[in-house]
């Protein structure tokens, strides 16, 4: 992903602080080049879960088809716990409608500075990293 598009991110989940911040990453479909970064907001309200607000995510996915693109991840903060997926976000990840090769982009702020991380959720819960690719 680009810089700024690394940028808005870790915006976003300060923004958000100390609630959960969330956002959605819009690229080629399939593709794992972010082209455009969504803030979104948290339905939910809350420190400990997002819940993307349904308006908002039906905006940004209809703006991204217009152009050609799909949504391609999603990125959410955690104000208290290392940017590594919990249980939860495993069995959002899992869910049957969910695309498999979404991209799941954590920042945390749990430690003053935040961190940012990129992850893939098999079908099987299986977590893997991936690199951000900073570029520019
Ligand atoms: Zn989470």
């Amino acid at each position: 992903m680009d810089r700024l598009h690394w940028l808005q991110m870790l915006a976003a989940a300060w923004d958000a602080y100390p609630l959960e911040g969330c956002g959605l990453l819009i690229g080629a479909p399939g593709g794992g080049r972010v082209e455009r970064f969504v803030t979104i907001d948290n339905e939910a309200g809350s420190s400990r879960i997002y819940r993307l607000d349904g308006n908002q995510y039906a905006r940004a996915a209809l703006d991204a088809d217009d152009e050609g693109l799909d949504v391609i991840g999603v990125m959410h903060s955690h104000t208290h716990t290392a940017a590594y997926p919990s249980p939860t976000d495993v069995a959002e990840a899992t869910k049957p409608l969910v695309p498999p090769d979404w991209h799941w982009v954590i920042v945390s702020l749990a430690w003053g500075f935040p961190e940012l991380h990129s992850f893939r959720i098999d079908a099987g819960g299986g977590i893997h990293e991936e690199p951000v690719g900073l570029s520019i």
